[in-house]
């Protein structure tokens, strides 16, 4: 199947119109996303800087891109001028950064912050408590630069489905229970991004608002490029 019959048959599988697909174009070329593009899709997410800022530069200007893997601080300037949404917040001096970069370009940059939810002790992300502190603390309302959206996390790669469902679940009453809260003005959270190729169904089911999937659109990657 082609690309574009891929995205067809996973936007058809998608049956809460309110959950966003991003399409995960890292290691694709130009062509594959222009596939994707020209078969309507808008939302692409790459999690290198470099990578993402080269295809931006040759690809439609309407094509909101998403920042979904680590990101180093020091690279966090590259994306300021185009990025849509920075999904892999894993720290307050990421955040402080973001925020820095922002203020010097006069623009506000959305993000979400990440949730360590998976049994795997590399995975980056908050936790519960981490999360509690960051959200309730002052620190956050002075980065006038940054808008919190809502969460993201990654499920543990298990082909134990009641194990990832269960993260899945972790992460939706987390963001609910944080909502019902006060909130700083610079933080709501309204998003929820979880869900790959393997786990997007139930994801969904969970209450996913965003899912970020790659190779079920364009295949398997290829990484030897
Ligand atoms: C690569 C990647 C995805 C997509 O993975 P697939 O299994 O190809 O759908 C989603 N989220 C993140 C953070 C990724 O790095």
């Amino acid at each position: 199947m082609g690309i574009k019959e891929n995205l067809d048959s996973i936007k058809k599988t998608i049956k809460n119109p309110a959950c966003n697909l991003i399409a995960v174009s890292k290691t694709q070329s130009v062509e594959a996303i222009m596939e994707a593009y020209e078969a309507g899709q808008r939302d692409f997410g790459e999690n290198k800087v470099q990578e993402m800022t080269d295809k931006q530069a040759s690809l439609p200007k309407d094509i909101r891109w998403h920042m979904i893997g680590h990101l180093q601080t020091n690279k966090v300037k590259y994306l300021i001028p185009y990025v849509y949404l920075i999904h892999g917040v894993d720290s307050f001096k990421l955040l402080l950064e973001i925020n820095k970069q922002a203020e010097k370009s006069d623009t506000i940059i959305n993000c979400l912050l990440q949730v360590h939810i998976a049994q795997e002790t590399h995975k980056f992300g908050f936790d519960e408590s981490e999360l509690e502190t960051l959200i309730s603390g002052d620190d956050i309302r002075k980065l006038k630069n940054i808008q919190i959206q809502g969460l993201m996390g990654m499920a543990t790669y298990s082909e134990d489905l009641e194990v990832v469902r269960k993260e899945f679940k972790y992460l939706k009453s987390l963001r609910d229970k944080l909502n019902s809260s006060e909130l700083p003005s610079n933080v709501s959270l309204k998003e929820l991004s979880m869900g790959m190729s393997g786990d997007y169904l139930l994801a969904i089911e969970e209450g996913s608002s965003m899912v970020r999937i790659g190779s079920a659109i364009f295949g398997e990657r290829n990484y030897r490029k």
